[in-house]
């Protein structure tokens, strides 16, 4: 289906939502499984207090790569 980009972004978002929202992850810093979501697309490690973007609901995945690439896009067009 073409001209569905919101609706294919949407759908794979809620998708890895409902399996990893209530998980924690390695930090890429300390290397300790303690990152919780903070708030949306943004992680903080319990341990260090690192702050990492990262996905809505999951940390290091394809979804982060679109998530930060999607941020990227809103700044640079809104600045
Ligand atoms: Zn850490």
């Amino acid at each position: 289906m073409k001209g569905s980009r919101y609706g294919r972004r949407i759908r794979k978002l809620s998708d890895t939502a409902t399996k990893r929202k209530k998980d924690s992850y390695e930090c890429p810093k300390c290397g300790k499984r303690s990152v919780k979501r903070i708030s949306y697309a943004l992680w903080e490690c319990r341990s260090c207090g690192a702050k990492i973007a990262g996905g809505a609901y999951t940390l290091t995945t394809p979804t982060a790569k679109t998530a930060r690439k999607m941020l990227a896009k809103e700044e640079a067009g809104e600045e």
